[in-house]
C-alpha cells in the first residue's frame, strides 16, 4: 500500500513537472483573421495535358511487387494513354471503392499504419467536446444543432465527445450527428462506436456507399452518413469537425523549371515500375490551381520556392464550410499537420508506422500531405468575408492547454491505477508535448513517443457575429 502510494505520488510529481514544462512553452495565440477581397471563388474541374513529358535524370525506379491497386493504376495510365496527376494517384490509392487504402479495416491503431490523436487518449475528443459546447453557447444555445465530422475514422473522437458532453443536457438534446465518410468498412466501425443498429448496405467493388441513416442507442441521437459535405442538410446551425481529414485530400505537385512551373505526374517505366515525370509545359492544373495559389503570395515569396503543392479539394471543402457557416451560423475546426504558408514538398506514405516510398505498393500505405492553412484562410475570405472569419492556426499544444487538458488529466489520474496513470500521462504528452517525454530516459518504455503538440495546428472558421471561438483571439 505504502509502495503504491509512493508510486502514485511519484506519478503526480512527474505530472506536475510535465505540466510545468508544458505551460512554460505555451504562448498566447495570435489573431490571424483573413482579409482578402472577393475574387473568383469557383474551383473548376480539369483535364490534364499529358503531351511531351520527360523523366527527371536522377530518377531510380523502385523494385515492387504488383498489388491489385497497382494493376488498377496501370490500367488507368494505359487507358488514358499517358501519366496521371499526383492528385489522381492519391485519390485512387486512398478512396477507390474496391481496393482503396481507407477501404481496409486495419488502417488505424497499433495494428494499422498509424495512430491518430483520438486513439492516443480519450482526452482529445473530450476537449473537442468542450470547444463545441462553448461555440454552441456563443450561438445562443440553438435547440437544433448539426454536429458534422469529416472523415471520422473509427468514430472514437465522436464517441468521446458525446460521452463527455452528456452532462450538458440541452446540448445533447439539440444534436444530430452527420458523418462524411467514403469507406464502408469505417462506417461500420463508426456505427459500432456509437451503437447504431441496422444493417449497412453491402458495397461490392465499384459501388459507392449512399446516404445511410440510423440512431445511436447509446447517445439517443440521430446519425447519418454521406459521401460529401455538400450532401449534409442545410438550414440548421452547424459545427463541423475535421480531424486529420484535410491531409488525406488529393494534392497536385508543381516544380519550377527553366520553362516555368510544370506539374509532377506519375507514369510507368519500361520495366513496369511507377515513376515521377514532369510535364514539359504547364498543364491545366498549373493554369487553374497553381495560378490561384500563386496569386496569394508575393513575387518575392514565389522567387524563393521551387516546389509547391496545391489541394483543390481542400479549397472546395473550405469554401463549402464557409458558405454553410455564413448561411446557417456555427463554425468549423480543422486539426491537422501543416503550415501557415505554401507547402512545398510534403507528399508522404506511412506503412506500419514507418515512412515508405509513395510509389511503393500503392494501396498498402497511407498517403498524405501537409495542409496549407494559409490557402484555406484565403479561400474562406474569398468565399464569405466579412460574414465568416478564420482564427489561427494555433498549435495543438496551445489549443488543448487552453481547453484545460491538464486539469482533465489530473482528474483522470486521481482515480486511475498506476498503470492507467502512466498511460494517461504518456497520452497527454503525446498530444501536447514536443519530442520524447522529459521524465523518461533513452531505453525506457515510451521514450520513443514524440509529442505532437507543435506538429499539429488548429484553425477555426466561424460566423463572424459570434466573435472568436474558445482558444482563439479576435
Ligand atoms: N479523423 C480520424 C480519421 C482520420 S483518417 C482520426 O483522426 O482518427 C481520414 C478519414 O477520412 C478516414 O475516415 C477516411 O476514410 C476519410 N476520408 C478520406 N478521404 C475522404 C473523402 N474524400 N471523402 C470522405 N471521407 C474521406
Amino acid at each position: 500500500m505504502a509502495m503504491a502510494l509512493a508510486m502514485r505520488c511519484n506519478i503526480r510529481r512527474r505530472l506536475a513537472l510535465a505540466a510545468a514544462r508544458f505551460f512554460s512553452v505555451v504562448k498566447e495565440s495570435s489573431a490571424n483573421e483573413s482579409s482578402a477581397t472577393a475574387e473568383s471563388t469557383a474551383i473548376p474541374s480539369l483535364s490534364i495535358d499529358r503531351s511531351g513529358l520527360h523523366v527527371p535524370e536522377d530518377y531510380q525506379s523502385p523494385q515492387i511487387a504488383e498489388t491489385d491497386m497497382e494493376k488498377q493504376l496501370k490500367s488507368i495510365i494505359t487507358f488514358r494513354g499517358g501519366p496521371i496527376t499526383v492528385a489522381e494517384y492519391m485519390e485512387e490509392v486512398l478512396t477507390n471503392p474496391s481496393a482503396g487504402y481507407y477501404l481496409h479495416q486495419e488502417v488505424f491503431g497499433a495494428a494499422g499504419s498509424f495512430i491518430t490523436s483520438p486513439d492516443v487518449s480519450q482526452m482529445f475528443g473530450e476537449m473537442i467536446g468542450i470547444w463545441s459546447v462553448s461555440l454552441w453557447e456563443k450561438m445562443g444555445k440553438p435547440r437544433k444543432l448539426q454536429l458534422v465530422e469529416l472523415g471520422p475514422g473509427r468514430g472514437t473522437l465522436m464517441q468521446d465527445l458525446l460521452r463527455s458532453t452528456l452532462t450538458f443536457k440541452d446540448f445533447s438534446k439539440a444534436l444530430s450527428i452527420h458523418f462524411v465518410e467514403c469507406s464502408p468498412a469505417l462506417r461500420k466501425q463508426q456505427r459500432r462506436a456509437l451503437q447504431c443498429p441496422g444493417e449497412e448496405k453491402k458495397h461490392e467493388g465499384g459501388d459507392r456507399p449512399a446516404v445511410e441513416n440510423s440512431r445511436s442507442q447509446r447517445f439517443e441521437t440521430n446519425v447519418s452518413w454521406y459521401l460529401d459535405l455538400k450532401d449534409v442538410p442545410r438550414g440548421v446551425p452547424t459545427i463541423i469537425i475535421a480531424q486529420e481529414f484535410f491531409d488525406a485530400l488529393p494534392i497536385h505537385q508543381f516544380q519550377k523549371t527553366p520553362v516555368g512551373w510544370c506539374e509532377k505526374l506519375i507514369d510507368v517505366d519500361s520495366s513496369g515500375a511507377f515513376r515521377f515525370v514532369l510535364s514539359s509545359q504547364p498543364t491545366a492544373a498549373t493554369l487553374l490551381y497553381l495560378k490561384k495559389r500563386l496569386n496569394w503570395i508575393t513575387a518575392v515569396e514565389e522567387e524563393s520556392i521551387h516546389h509547391i503543392e496545391v489541394c483543390p479539394k481542400a479549397l472546395q471543402v473550405s469554401q463549402e464550410i464557409a458558405k454553410r457557416v455564413a448561411e446557417d451560423s456555427g463554425g468549423g475546426i480543422i486539426i491537422d499537420y501543416g503550415k501557415d504558408e505554401p507547402v512545398t514538398d510534403s507528399f508522404q506514405a506511412i506503412r506500419n508506422h514507418e515512412f515508405v516510398n509513395v510509389l511503393d505498393k500503392p494501396g498498402t500505405a497511407d498517403l498524405s500531405a501537409h495542409v496549407d492553412f494559409a490557402a484555406i484562410k484565403r479561400m474562406v475570405a474569398e468565399t464569405a468575408s466579412p460574414t465568416v472569419s478564420t482564427y489561427g492556426p494555433i498549435f495543438q499544444q496551445e489549443f488543448l492547454a487552453m481547453l484545460g487538458i491538464n486539469v482533465r488529466l489530473e482528474a483522470l489520474v486521481k482515480d486511475a491505477s498506476d498503470e492507467q496513470g502512466e498511460k494517461l500521462q504518456l497520452g497527454y504528452w503525446r498530444l501536447v508535448g514536443e519530442g520524447p517525454p522529459p521524465w523518461l530516459s533513452e531505453g525506457d518504455d515510451g521514450y520513443k513517443i514524440q509529442g505532437m503538440g507543435k506538429h499539429y495546428r488548429v484553425l477555426a472558421i466561424a460566423d463572424s457575429k459570434l466573435g472568436a471561438p474558445a482558444c482563439f483571439r479576435q
